[in-house]
């Protein structure tokens, strides 16, 4: 024991409401700053399949790259680098990376790994 309880003592938590005056689609803004970021990383590819931007694409498929947000909005505060990486696109064309991370269960899986190894390489 010997923890001061009386400090500890909260009988009424505030609510959280409030917490965060934020919409989602502030927390999901991708500034300028964290763009340049993650581009500098994935250096002109695609950093699931390593698609090279402006390469021919035999599917026709990939149009050029797009920063994916590897969370749900709504579960970050603001967006970091750590937070999107450089993926191949459109999201609207099944098939390429951007898609699949945002609309298959493959593809959220392989974010959430990805933000994971992102956040242990920033430290
Ligand atoms: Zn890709």
């Amino acid at each position: 024991m010997g923890r001061n309880l009386a400090n500890e003592w909260n009988p009424a938590p505030k609510p959280q409401y409030g917490r965060s005056k934020k919409t989602a689609k502030e927390r999901g803004r991708i500034t300028k700053e964290v763009y340049d970021e993650a581009a500098h990383r994935a250096q002109g590819r695609c950093e699931w399949c390593g698609w090279a931007a402006g390469s021919v694409d035999q599917t026709g498929r990939r149009w050029g790259l797009e920063a994916a947000h590897l969370i749900r909005r709504r579960n970050c505060d603001e967006t970091t680098a750590q937070d999107i990486a450089m993926l191949c696109g459109p999201s609207t064309n099944t098939g390429t990376c951007h898609n699949k991370v945002d609309y298959t269960r493959d593809g959220r899986q392989w974010a959430a790994n990805y933000r994971q190894a992102l956040k242990k390489r920033k430290g």
